[in-house]
């Protein structure tokens, strides 16, 4: 755990929010500032920083990253219609909290992207 993560914070209940869906390998949430109408994160139990730190032994998380991701999508409503997995990898891409994390964006028709 990162000490001072916010969202390994989340993840222990040292801050309260609201745990959408949970398994083995990650936790999804709302964002706290949606950019959509459906605005989810979905985010490894493991303290994870960045894409650039990935190795052979995450891929099963990674893996399971995605398909929680569809998963809460579908709940949500917005598989039919689609929506939009987001990984900011470091400054030029704006990653504010340093535990990698997958944004699921919908419920909308979404801008082109850059
Ligand atoms: P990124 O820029 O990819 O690092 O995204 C970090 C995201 O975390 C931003 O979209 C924030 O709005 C969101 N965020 C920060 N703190 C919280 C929180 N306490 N609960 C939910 N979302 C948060
Ligand atoms: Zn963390």
């Amino acid at each position: 755990m990162g000490s001072d993560c916010i969202f390994c914070k989340i993840r222990s209940g040292a801050i309260p929010s609201e745990i959408l869906h949970d398994n083995d390998a990650c936790f999804v949430i709302r964002d706290i500032q949606p950019k959509a109408p459906v605005h989810l994160l979905v985010i490894p139990n493991e303290h994870v920083t960045f894409v650039s730190t990935l190795g052979l032994q995450h891929d099963a998380i990674m893996g399971s990253l995605f398909r929680t991701a569809h998963e809460a999508a579908r709940r949500e409503g917005i598989s039919g219609t689609g929506y939009r997995l987001v990984v900011n990898q470091g400054p030029d891409a704006g990653q504010a909290v340093d535990h990698l994390h997958l944004h699921v964006l919908g419920g909308r028709r979404l801008g082109e992207m850059g």
